[in-house]
Protein backbone atom coordinates (compact mmCIF):
# COMPACT_ATOMS: atom_id res chain seq x y z
CA UNK A 1 0.00 0.00 0.00
CA UNK A 2 1.31 2.92 -0.90
CA UNK A 3 2.44 5.71 1.98
CA UNK A 4 0.71 9.15 2.11
CA UNK A 5 3.53 10.97 4.09
CA UNK A 6 6.03 12.77 2.17
CA UNK A 7 8.81 11.94 4.51
CA UNK A 8 9.42 8.39 4.66
CA UNK A 9 11.31 6.47 7.48
CA UNK A 10 14.86 6.07 6.72
CA UNK A 11 15.03 8.58 3.97
CA UNK A 12 18.33 10.27 4.61
CA UNK A 13 18.79 14.51 4.88
CA UNK A 14 20.28 14.35 1.52
CA UNK A 15 16.94 11.95 -0.05
CA UNK A 16 14.39 14.50 1.33
CA UNK A 17 16.59 17.60 0.09
CA UNK A 18 16.20 16.29 -3.55
CA UNK A 19 12.56 15.81 -2.92
CA UNK A 20 12.82 19.91 -3.30
CA UNK A 21 14.91 20.46 -6.49
CA UNK A 22 12.65 19.94 -8.95
CA UNK A 23 10.76 22.94 -9.20
CA UNK A 24 11.97 26.91 -9.42
CA UNK A 25 12.64 28.83 -7.14
CA UNK A 26 13.80 26.27 -4.85
CA UNK A 27 11.55 25.87 -1.68
CA UNK A 28 14.62 26.17 0.55
CA UNK A 29 12.36 27.02 4.79
CA UNK A 30 10.01 23.81 3.04
CA UNK A 31 13.37 22.33 2.77
CA UNK A 32 14.35 23.50 6.50
CA UNK A 33 11.09 22.27 7.37
CA UNK A 34 10.93 18.54 6.22
CA UNK A 35 13.85 18.08 7.63
CA UNK A 36 13.15 19.13 10.92
CA UNK A 37 15.41 22.04 11.25
CA UNK A 38 13.96 25.49 12.76
CA UNK A 39 14.96 28.46 11.14
CA UNK A 40 15.06 32.39 11.55
CA UNK A 41 15.65 34.56 8.51
CA UNK A 42 15.85 37.74 10.96
CA UNK A 43 18.32 36.82 13.76
CA UNK A 44 20.16 39.95 15.18
CA UNK A 45 23.53 38.03 15.20
CA UNK A 46 25.96 38.41 18.25
CA UNK A 47 28.54 39.36 15.59
CA UNK A 48 26.93 41.43 13.13
CA UNK A 49 29.39 40.54 10.34
CA UNK A 50 28.48 37.39 10.80
CA UNK A 51 25.89 35.60 7.32
CA UNK A 52 24.65 32.85 9.70
CA UNK A 53 24.89 30.02 11.79
CA UNK A 54 23.35 26.29 12.66
CA UNK A 55 24.01 24.45 15.91
CA UNK A 56 21.75 21.84 17.72
CA UNK A 57 19.34 22.49 20.69
CA UNK A 58 19.16 20.66 24.12
CA UNK A 59 16.04 19.16 22.79
CA UNK A 60 18.09 17.55 19.31
CA UNK A 61 16.72 19.90 16.60
CA UNK A 62 18.93 22.02 14.79
CA UNK A 63 18.46 25.23 14.36
CA UNK A 64 19.58 27.93 11.48
CA UNK A 65 20.04 32.22 12.08
CA UNK A 66 20.38 33.90 9.08
CA UNK A 67 21.40 37.29 9.50
CA UNK A 68 18.76 39.59 9.27
CA UNK A 69 20.48 43.12 8.26
CA UNK A 70 21.28 41.06 4.57
CA UNK A 71 19.60 41.88 1.78
CA UNK A 72 17.05 38.52 0.51
CA UNK A 73 19.55 37.01 -2.11
CA UNK A 74 22.33 36.92 0.33
CA UNK A 75 20.01 35.80 2.89
CA UNK A 76 19.11 33.14 0.82
CA UNK A 77 22.53 32.10 -0.19
CA UNK A 78 23.25 31.55 3.17
CA UNK A 79 20.16 29.37 3.92
CA UNK A 80 21.49 27.03 1.47
CA UNK A 81 24.85 27.14 2.59
CA UNK A 82 23.44 26.31 6.23
CA UNK A 83 21.48 23.55 5.41
CA UNK A 84 24.38 22.21 3.47
CA UNK A 85 26.17 22.20 6.47
CA UNK A 86 23.25 20.34 7.94
CA UNK A 87 22.90 17.76 5.17
CA UNK A 88 26.92 16.97 4.87
CA UNK A 89 28.54 17.94 8.47
CA UNK A 90 25.61 17.58 11.19
CA UNK A 91 28.48 15.19 13.27
CA UNK A 92 30.19 17.96 13.88
CA UNK A 93 27.71 20.76 14.61
CA UNK A 94 27.32 20.76 18.50
CA UNK A 95 25.63 22.84 20.71
CA UNK A 96 27.94 25.82 20.20
CA UNK A 97 27.28 27.10 17.08
CA UNK A 98 29.15 27.15 13.57
CA UNK A 99 28.95 30.47 12.85
CA UNK A 100 29.91 31.56 9.51
CA UNK A 101 31.53 34.51 8.87
CA UNK A 102 30.63 37.67 5.71
CA UNK A 103 32.80 35.11 3.65
CA UNK A 104 30.72 32.23 4.91
CA UNK A 105 33.81 30.82 6.46
CA UNK A 106 33.08 29.47 9.67
CA UNK A 107 36.61 28.09 10.98
CA UNK A 108 35.72 24.36 10.56
CA UNK A 109 37.91 23.75 7.87
CA UNK A 110 38.67 25.00 4.53
CA UNK A 111 37.68 22.24 2.81
CA UNK A 112 34.21 21.91 5.06
CA UNK A 113 33.37 25.57 3.84
CA UNK A 114 34.09 24.40 0.00
CA UNK A 115 31.59 21.42 0.64
CA UNK A 116 28.92 23.33 1.77
CA UNK A 117 29.58 26.35 -1.08
CA UNK A 118 29.15 23.49 -3.31
CA UNK A 119 25.95 22.01 -2.08
CA UNK A 120 24.57 25.32 -1.41
CA UNK A 121 25.11 26.11 -5.64
CA UNK A 122 23.21 22.75 -5.81
CA UNK A 123 20.07 23.79 -3.66
CA UNK A 124 20.17 27.24 -5.26
CA UNK A 125 19.97 26.17 -8.94
CA UNK A 126 19.87 22.59 -9.07
CA UNK A 127 22.20 21.39 -12.23
CA UNK A 128 19.21 19.18 -13.83
CA UNK A 129 16.59 21.82 -13.56
CA UNK A 130 18.79 24.81 -15.00
CA UNK A 131 19.70 22.62 -17.73
CA UNK A 132 16.22 22.14 -18.72
CA UNK A 133 15.36 25.69 -18.52
CA UNK A 134 18.92 26.58 -20.81
CA UNK A 135 18.61 24.15 -23.67
CA UNK A 136 14.57 25.44 -23.89
CA UNK A 137 15.98 28.29 -24.78
CA UNK A 138 16.28 30.56 -21.55
CA UNK A 139 19.66 31.23 -22.41
CA UNK A 140 19.47 34.56 -20.02
CA UNK A 141 21.31 35.08 -16.93
CA UNK A 142 19.13 37.82 -15.36
CA UNK A 143 16.03 36.01 -16.11
CA UNK A 144 18.28 32.56 -14.72
CA UNK A 145 18.97 34.85 -11.85
CA UNK A 146 15.51 35.64 -11.38
CA UNK A 147 13.71 32.53 -11.63
CA UNK A 148 15.69 30.68 -9.18
CA UNK A 149 15.93 33.82 -7.04
CA UNK A 150 19.75 34.18 -7.02
CA UNK A 151 22.04 37.05 -7.69
CA UNK A 152 23.36 37.92 -11.12
CA UNK A 153 26.59 36.98 -10.25
CA UNK A 154 26.30 34.26 -8.76
CA UNK A 155 23.91 32.44 -11.70
CA UNK A 156 26.54 33.14 -14.07
CA UNK A 157 29.19 31.54 -11.63
CA UNK A 158 26.49 28.54 -11.68
CA UNK A 159 26.20 28.73 -15.92
CA UNK A 160 29.51 28.41 -15.99
CA UNK A 161 30.51 25.35 -13.47
CA UNK A 162 27.41 23.73 -15.69
CA UNK A 163 29.44 24.53 -18.90
CA UNK A 164 26.39 26.44 -20.26
CA UNK A 165 28.92 29.77 -20.19
CA UNK A 166 32.05 30.25 -20.99
CA UNK A 167 34.32 31.44 -18.24
CA UNK A 168 34.54 34.87 -17.77
CA UNK A 169 38.18 35.46 -17.26
CA UNK A 170 39.68 33.02 -20.47
ZN1 LIG B 1 29.96 27.58 6.43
Amino acid sequence: MASKINVKVGETPFEIAQQFLGSAPVDLLGMADALGIDVNMHADMCDPQASGSIRRLPNGRYFIEVNGNDFDLRRRFTLAHELAHYILHRDIIDQRALVDDAMWRSGAGEQIEYQANRMAADLLMPAGLVRTLWNAGVENVSVIARTFQASEAAARIRLEQLGLLPPAWV
